[in-house]
């Protein structure tokens, strides 16, 4: 019941940006539905985030269709060992696109593997150097390789969004000072998640929304499908933890993405 009034309150007064979503017909089968039920909830833009080829082309034309829809481009760390030099000269040649606000996913992912690690930074710092070039922020997937993604980020003048942070207070004060934003999702909703108390450190100036849908669920929906409305949920978790309301929240966050991917406005 408290959860609906917010939302019917939330859908009145604010406005919400998703700032990291996968929103692929593998994934959702009506896509029309869902693109209407996320701006009748009041998340008015969306940045549907691709990961290989397949994926950017489809991000590329979903924006054209769609309003809300805008994207980000680039190779994942999960393709770094079939990406061909074609993909990254796909990705280049889009990036003037204007619906096309930054250089994403990309980043590293020493989780499964760190055995392909110097092909993943080649792979990591080819984009941050189009970004730089092109003047683009950049979206960035960090998973078990930390201590790389900083040095590569600080070999180019880049800033963006370090997308669903979950590191130490130590981690966080080292990309807010490199200029970055961090992403929010559900996973700090997670019961046994140590974020919360992370975040509760950080200035709100520094922190924006996200969903990693169709991923990362936040509770009480934890492992089913995800939408880009959950945006509302982690408002309403970061209400909570910053003793703002939703709506404050929903404000400042829209603001800073807005400042982060200047093609939003
Ligand atoms: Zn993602």
């Amino acid at each position: 019941v408290r959860l609906k009034y917010y939302f019917k309150g939330l859908k009145r007064m604010s406005k919400y940006i998703d700032t990291h979503a996968h929103i692929y017909s593998e994934y959702y089968d009506d896509i029309p539905w869902l693109v209407k039920l996320i701006t009748d909830m009041g998340v008015e833009k969306v940045i549907n985030a691709g990961c290989d080829t397949k994926s950017n082309k489809e991000v590329l034309d979903l924006s054209k269709e769609y309003d809300a829809l805008y994207c980000a481009i680039g190779i994942h760390p999960e393709n770094v060992d079939d990406y061909t030099k074609e993909d990254l000269d796909y990705v280049e040649k889009h990036l003037n696109d204007h619906k096309v606000v930054a250089i994403g996913e990309i980043g590293l992912d020493y989780h499964y593997t760190k055995e392909n690690k110097e092909k993943q930074i080649e792979l990591f710092e080819y984009q941050l150097a189009l970004a730089e070039k092109y003047h683009l922020p950049v979206v960035v997937h960090s998973r078990d390789a930390t201590e790389d993604t900083i040095n590569s980020l600080k070999k180019y003048k880049v800033t963006g969004v370090i997308h669903s942070f979950s590191g130490s207070l130590e981690t966080a004060n080292i990309y807010i000072k490199m200029g970055f934003a961090l992403g929010i999702n559900g996973v700090i909703t997670f019961k046994n998640s140590k974020l919360k108390e992370v975040i509760a450190k950080i200035p709100l100036e520094k922190l924006v929304l996200e969903t990693d849908s169709p991923y990362l669920s936040p509770e009480p929906k934890r492992g089913k499908t995800n939408d880009s409305t959950s945006v509302l949920i982690i408002a309403e978790f970061l209400a909570n933890l910053y003793e703002f309301t939703p709506e404050i929240i929903g404000e400042k966050t829209t603001e800073n993405a807005l400042r982060i991917f200047d093609k939003l406005s």
